[in-house]
Parts: C-alpha cells; sequence; structure tokens
C-alpha cells in the first residue's frame, strides 16, 4: 500500500526532516518547563504545589503539548520501522505520509499553545523563532498540512473499508487482534445497541465467551492462573485485546478488563502470599466478578481525602460509609475498596488501607444485602448518558464486617491503601488509551461508510474536500494514538513508560472525542439518532477523560508536575 505523493524525495529524509522539526518544539518545551520551574522552586529548593497551581493553565498546556510531541516522536519511529519492516521503495509509504502529517500537525498546534502566551511559557522572541519560525520547520508544516496533500490522503482511506494503517505487530499479537476483533464484530456489535438503549447489564453471550478466552486473567501470571507467562509482562497483549473490544463496545466488553487488571495489579504490589494465592486465581477466571470502590461522593480525584471509615474489631474492621460510580458493583461478588482505618487528622494519604469486601452478586439497578459476617451492604445504579451495561453505582456500607485476611497486605498493609490504588491504577491508564483507540476505530468505521452512502447536493459527501479532509485527519489522529499505545505498553513491559502511560492516556482520550464528533457531525441528523452506532460512540468516548485520572488532574498533578520537577 503506497501513495505517490513524495516522490520528489526520498521518504526516508523527509522523515529525518520531521525529526529535526519536532525536536524543535520538544526543546522549546523543555525551555518552558525549567522556566516555569524557576517560578515554582520554594526556599528549601522543592517544587511547590501552591505555587504552581498559580500557573495551571501554562501548565496544562504544557502537559498536553508535551502529549502531542511524544506521539510525533512515536510516528518517527513507526515510519522509520514502516520501512525496515516493508522494505525499499521510491514513493512514500502510506504509514509514512501519515507521520509526516502528524508531526506537522502536532508541531503547529504547540506552536500556536505557545505563541498565544509566549512570555508566560518564558519564551524569548528569539527562542520561539528558532524553535517553530526558522524555514524548516515553516515549510514543513506548510507542506504537509497542505488541503491537497490532505485531500488526497483522504481519498485513499475512503477506499480502504475502514482499514487503516498498519498495526505493525509481530504475529503472535496479529493473530490475537484478529480473533477479537471477529468476537468484537460477531457477538459484542450486534447487542451493543440493545444494551446501550435498553440500560442492560452485559448478558452472558458476552461475558462468558469473553472469561473462557482467558480476558481477566491478562495480567495475573500463569502461576495464580492467569494468562502472564511467570515473570513477563504482556501489555501490548491487554491493550490490543482492549482495544478490539473497544471497537466492538466500549461499556459492554472493552472495560470488562479494567477491573481485574486494577484488582490484579493491586494485589500483586501489596498483597500477601496467601491472599494473592487466594484471590488471584479466581479473579483469572471472574469467580467472582470484581469492581473497584475508591471514589467517594466527596473526593475523586483528590484520593488522599478519602473518608469511608474502617473501624477495628475483634478479628477485622467494621466499614461505614458511602462510596460512588463504582462499576459493575451489583455483578461483582467482590470490592476493592478504599477506607480510612486511622482517623487522625493530618495523616492524609497515610490514613487509607485497600480492604476487599466480598458480597453476592446480582444483575439489576438495585440491591441490598445483609451479610453473613455482618452488616448490609447496597446500591442503586446512577443513571447515566452513556457506558452503559456494567452499571455504575452509588454503595452504602453500613456496619459491613471485614476479616482481618481481607486487609491488602495484612498489618503490613495497613496505611499503604493509597500505594496500592496507585499500583493498581498503573495499568487502568495505558488501558483506557486502548479504549479510547477502539471507539476511535469503530467511529472511523461508520464514517468512512456513511461517506461512501450518503448523497448530498447529488454527490456522495465522501466527493466534498472537507470530508475527505476530516477522513484524513482521523486516520492520522487515529494511527498516532494507537501507535504511542502500542510503543507505551512495550516501555511498560520493560518495567518503564508510567509517565508515557499518563501522557497517552491524556492524548487518546482527548482524540477520542474529536474523532467521534466528526464521525457524529459527518452523518447529519442521523448521527443524532439513538438507533446510529456514531452517537454511542461520541457519549462512550466522553467519559473517557472522566475516569482513570480525569484530565485535568492528570495534566496538572501528574504530567506537568512531574516534567516541571524533572526540568533541567
Ligand atoms: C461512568 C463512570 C464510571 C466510573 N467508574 C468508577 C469505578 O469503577 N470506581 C471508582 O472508584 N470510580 C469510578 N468513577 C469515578 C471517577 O474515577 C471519578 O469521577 C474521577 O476520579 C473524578 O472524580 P470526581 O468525579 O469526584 O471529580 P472531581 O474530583 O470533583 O473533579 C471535578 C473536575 O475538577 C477537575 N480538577 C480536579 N483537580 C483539579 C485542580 N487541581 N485544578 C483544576 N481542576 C481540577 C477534574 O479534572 C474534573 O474535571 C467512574 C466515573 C464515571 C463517570
Amino acid at each position: 500500500m503506497s501513495l505517490d505523493m513524495s516522490s520528489s524525495q526520498k521518504a526516508s529524509d523527509l522523515i529525518s526532516h520531521a525529526r529535526s522539526v519536532v525536536e524543535q518544539a520538544q526543546h522549546a518545551l523543555n525551555t518552558s518547563l525549567s522556566y516555569i520551574k524557576s517560578l515554582c522552586i520554594n526556599e528549601s529548593g522543592r517544587l511547590s504545589g501552591s505555587k504552581l497551581d498559580e500557573y495551571q493553565l501554562v501548565s496544562y498546556e504544557l502537559a498536553y503539548s508535551s502529549a502531542e510531541i511524544a506521539a510525533a516522536n512515536t510516528m518517527c519511529n513507526y515510519a522509520t520501522q514502516i520501512r525496515e519492516a516493508k522494505g525499499d521503495q521510491d514513493n512514500a509509504y502510506l504509514e509514512e505520509e501519515i507521520a509526516l502529517m502528524f508531526c506537522a500537525e502536532a508541531v503547529q498546534n504547540t506552536r500556536s499553545r505557545l505563541s498565544a502566551r509566549q512570555n508566560e511559557f518564558g519564551l524569548s522572541t528569539e527562542q520561539f523563532s528558532t524553535a517553530f519560525e526558522t524555514d524548516n520547520t515553516v515549510k514543513f508544516c506548510q507542506e504537509y498540512q497542505q488541503t491537497s496533500k490532505l485531500v488526497e490522503l483522504g481519498n485513499f482511506m475512503l477506499d480502504q473499508d475502514g482499514r487503516t494503517a498498519d498495526y505493525l505487530l509481530d504475529e503472535d499479537k496479529e493473530i490475537m487482534r484478529e480473533s477479537f476483533q471477529r468476537f468484537a464484530s460477531d457477538v459484542v456489535m450486534p447487542k451493543a445497541e440493545h444494551i446501550h438503549r435498553d440500560d442492560l447489564m452485559i448478558p452472558d453471550e458476552i461475558l462468558k465467551p469473553l472469561v473462557e478466552m482467558g480476558c481477566f486473567g491478562l495480567s495475573i501470571p500463569e502461576k495464580y492462573d492467569g494468562l502472564l507467562v511467570d515473570g513477563k509482562e504482556d501489555n501490548l497483549g491487554m491493550i490490543v485485546v482492549t482495544e478490539e473490544l473497544s471497537r466492538g463496545s466500549l461499556a459492554a466488553a472493552g472495560s470488562l478488563i479494567t477491573r481485574p487488571e486494577i484488582l490484579s495489579r493491586a494485589l500483586l504490589a501489596g498483597g500477601t502470599e496467601e491472599q494473592k494465592q487466594h484471590w488471584l486465581p479466581k479473579l483469572a477466571w471472574a469467580e467472582p466478578f470484581c469492581a473497584v470502590a475508591i471514589t467517594e461522593p466527596d473526593f475523586g480525584s483528590d484520593v488522599a481525602g478519602m473518608k469511608l471509615k474502617a473501624e477495628k474489631v475483634d478479628g477485622g474492621w467494621v466499614l461505614n460509609g458511602a462510596k460512588t460510580w463504582c462499576t459493575f458493583g451489583g455483578k461483582a461478588g467482590v470490592l476493592l475498596t478504599l477506607a480510612r482505618t486511622n482517623p487522625e487528622p493530618g495523616l492524609g494519604h497515610k490514613g487509607l488501607s485497600m480492604f476487599l469486601v466480598e458480597k453476592p452478586s446480582s444483575d439489576g439497578h438495585e440491591f441490598r444485602h445483609e451479610l453473613e459476617r455482618g452488616g448490609v451492604i447496597s446500591g442503586k445504579a446512577i443513571p447515566t448518558i452513556g457506558y452503559r451495561g456494567m452499571h455504575s453505582f452509588d454503595v452504602f456500607f453500613d456496619n459491613v464486617f471485614v476479616p482481618d485476611s481481607h486487609l491488602l497486605g495484612g498489618e503490613a498493609g495497613l496505611g499503604k491503601g493509597f500505594y496500592y490504588t496507585m499500583a493498581g491504577f498503573s495499568g487502568g491508564r495505558i488501558q483506557t488509551a486502548a479504549r479510547a483507540n477502539g471507539v476511535m476505530q469503530a467511529a472511523y468505521e461508520k464514517a468512512i461508510s456513511y461517506s461512501k452512502e450518503r448523497k448530498v447536493f447529488g454527490q456522495r459527501l465522501g466527493n466534498y474536500q472537507l470530508t475527505l479532509v476530516k477522513l484524513a485527519r482521523m486516520a492520522s489522529l487515529m494511527t498516532a494514538s494507537r501507535q504511542f499505545t502500542y510503543s507505551v505498553g512495550r516501555l511498560m513491559d520493560e518495567g518503564k513508560g508510567q509517565m508515557e502511560a499518563s501522557l497517552v492516556k491524556l492524548f487518546a482520550c482527548k482524540s477520542s472525542e474529536w474523532l467521534t464528533r466528526e464521525a457524529m457531525q459527518i452523518h447529519g441528523g442521523m448521527g443524532y439518532a439513538e438507533e446510529s452506532a456514531v452517537s454511542r460512540y461520541w457519549i462512550d468516548a466522553r467519559v473517557l477523560s472522566i475516569f482513570e485520572g480525569a484530565e485535568e488532574t492528570l495534566a496538572l498533578k501528574v504530567i506537568a508536575r512531574s516534567l516541571i520537577e524533572n526540568a533541567a
């Protein structure tokens, strides 16, 4: 698959050119990060959180630009790997053209953000010009953003039936991808609309085969009866499966794995050997299903503030209080629950511990269980605009007794609940990026097919320039997001990549909002109808920037803070 677009210059030289342009943009970001650091260092030489809050806007823009530029770097690597894999030829490969376009857009976007308040970013006119106004950069951005190039790519993509650039996966992962893609198309997609519109629980026809295929044990080592080869990480495998299932439905398939992923990571990080032996084999085969109860009515992003009360009694703990947004909390037989075991004011996150709270499983929108061990746990599903299929519950703990054996980490785990939450969520971010990629692919396929079918003013929609430009940008953004996610997954397999996982989560989730919006827009009035899948894709995509690290919290407290702290 190749495009006859860049024959005048060798594609590999063009990629080197792109790299140098992207590098300049990165340099400007580094300069700015150092500048903000200099403004926010307190007398003891440490970064001051309250000072940093005075620079939220620039911090957010730096975080988002860093994510986009990191994605551009990934695209340069991807283009190089494509040529290595496919061999030399005169014309540019589709993947190389997409990489060039994406780099041009990322640099242009970064330029616009920084130019709006150049002085606040601490960039002198000269520094800004060196980064963004050299002939090299200006020509590159103009060339790869020109309408004719976008139209050519749009036309090319229109002929591909929703197929996009090469996924560049090894054979094992490709087989995995294809089998879950088939499952999503044949089993999930036909049921997804019904589940969404009638707000139903995911049926057994989806749940059972996913359990049988081992999806719940993807992050659980073989020695605990999971699928993970002992001693090895396989984030990429989890990413590929999540993406394909999310293409079928975000809520009724792709997000199912998130819960065992979070629980197993928390258990592996903090559980005693006995707890791992007991729980991990059960979670791997969804016996029982599990859910995560961290968020409270008054505390979401601010995990350290959680206050669900756990009081020590003979043989265990008694839990009282409320959790909210506990997704799949009805169907689940065990809830990973963060509670305050030490009420001493001022202890903050150090007063939190993690419990595994057992309860009976149920399918409806409400539950109330008098527990054998003592106490009552009840829940009510929160009506939501999308993300339907698992139901997200308000959960109430009324004198719920939890034995000592269910305190994560045992005695040694006391006060470490916050860290176990973070360990659990470390895989959640990259997985959410994969979820965003799956939703984008689904929306993109619909946008392509509708552009081919629909006639307006006597011509098919796909003949118009504006439609073609949209399709080209969709292909470019989605490919960048996918390849960025894969590259971070590979990094995480080597035990690295935590910061990159936050960057890609931020980038992929925002991208999915734009892409699903445009796919919906291409459908005109039909896009607004409940019966078209694109309306669901758009609504579902909206939630991705809210959970697993709300966009602003992630950008400010995790990404910007760390980038600024580590700036030269
Ligand atoms: C459909 C759905 C499913 C969910 N499933 C689960 C689940 O299974 N388990 C679970 O525990 N939770 C779950 N959640 C909860 C989710 O993780 C929280 O909604 C999220 O952490 C945000 O918390 P919050 O809603 O309390 O928002 P808040 O923390 O109140 O934040 C409100 C807004 O303020 C922004 N903000 C935060 N800090 C700052 C700051 N310093 N400066 C500027 N802006 C800031 C946030 O980004 C956000 O936009 C789910 C949520 C939804 C919507």
